[in-house]
């Protein structure tokens, strides 16, 4: 690693890398990793250009709020509290975008002075960062709960990326996990924001704004359940166009008040992750999702699965003649192979697995039961599924 900056400032920027995995960057938080050979605070990250290697920081992990769960709350005695001015922070991310340590940055920020003075300094850093360093690659910048529309309006001209954390799914979820955050006032309304700047932009320009939105969710420690937390991402997706919702499973930190809440298994993070794509990709409505009585999806089934059990097994979907959002509803058959099954269909008939498999389903024996191909089922192959 080779990277000039001020060794006080690399050091104080070591000092962040614990910050680094509560916050997704990029499109796949399950990957998101640390580059082991190159600074603690850089992750490799999914953005919309390919995978890359980000920078994230905040401008301070001083805090004047006292969300129950976070590491950086007011009060906190364990937490050492760093501050970068906007200058400091832009310089060193230019040299270590020079140095090639890193080729991006996502920026967040504690609290000080209000959500207003905070988001000025993170859109001050970006700001330098585009206008005095010249850089064109990715930028992802944090919203914060209280901050005025024309700065998220700045935020989104400057950000590849802007995100703003709903944390929980209502009002009362997020009293009981930030209780001096109002859910529809500091932070609904600046999803909503988002869109409607996305909207002006494009009426006024003919082009779309290059910025898009994500959110995320603190799950599992006040109770909410999957339901509550599927039903909201249904709605953001559909009516505020954000690219991205995010499910971060609670994990308890020493020295707050939820230190004696349980952590919530990663497989429930993974069950959201799979209902929320079918919600935003395969045109599902949140009543198809397997819920249980008690509001959550089973961790024992994938979403799509137990699904098709429930309704594909005694009317399997004939590949030839399916429309296609009911070929998305075949467990292995994503929105890519749907669109191949139906080019394909189109010159040829399709009556083996080996056909699925070149058309580039990887497994297509997972679809067996649930399809009728040349108007029978396939033959049913000892699998992993026959067995469970
Ligand atoms: S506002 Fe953000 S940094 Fe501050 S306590 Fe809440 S989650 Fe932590």
């Amino acid at each position: 690693m080779n990277i000039r900056a001020n060794p006080d400032t690399v050091q104080k920027l070591e000092l962040l890398s614990d910050a680094n995995h509560y916050e997704a960057a990029g499109d796949q938080p399950e990957t998101e990793s640390r580059r082991g050979n190159y600074h603690p605070c850089v992750s490799e990250v999914s953005t919309p250009t390919g995978k890359k290697a980000i920078l994230k920081a905040m401008m301070t992990t001083a805090c004047e709020k006292n969300c129950f769960y976070c590491p950086f709350r007011a009060g906190r005695s364990r937490t050492q509290r760093i501050t970068f001015q906007p200058e400091e922070m832009a310089r060193t991310f230019d040299q270590m975008q020079r140095s090639g340590v890193a080729d991006g940055i996502f920026l967040s920020s504690g609290i000080i002075k209000g959500g207003i003075t905070t988001q000025d300094k993170i859109i001050d850093t970006a700001e330098i960062i585009r206008r005095k360093y010249r850089y064109q690659g990715y930028v992802h910048l944090k919203i914060m709960p209280g901050s005025e529309y024309d700065q998220v309006q700045r935020a989104m001209q400057l950000a590849d990326r802007v995100s703003i954390n709903l944390e929980g799914p209502t009002q009362e979820r997020l009293n009981a996990l930030a209780p001096k955050k109002d859910f529809t006032g500091d932070l609904l309304q600046r999803l909503q924001w988002t869109q409607q700047i996305r909207q002006e932009h494009e009426e006024r320009t003919g082009r779309r704004l290059r910025s898009s939105t994500t959110t995320q969710f603190v799950v599992g420690a006040v109770g909410d359940t999957d339901l509550e937390l599927l039903a909201l991402s249904h709605r953001l997706y559909q009516q505020v166009g954000i690219k991205r919702a995010y499910y971060s499973a609670f994990e308890p930190v020493l020295d707050t008040p939820f230190e004696n809440v349980n952590s919530v298994v990663k497989l429930r993070e993974h069950r959201l992750y799979q209902s929320s794509f079918l919600l935003r990709d395969y045109q599902w409505d949140v009543e198809d999702l397997p819920f249980a009585v008690n509001g959550n999806l089973p961790l024992d089934i994938d979403p799509k699965r137990a699904w098709a059990d429930l309704h594909l097994r005694d009317t399997p979907i004939d590949i030839m003649h399916a429309a296609p959002q009911d070929l998305l509803r075949i467990p292995g058959i994503g929105p890519h192979a749907a669109e191949a099954i139906v080019r394909a269909r189109r010159e040829t008939r399709l009556t083996d697995l080996s056909q699925l498999r070149a058309l580039g389903i990887h497994a297509p024996e997972q679809a067996v039961p649930y399809i009728l191909l040349d108007g029978r089922q396939p033959p049913r192959q000892l699998s992993f599924l026959d067995s469970e």
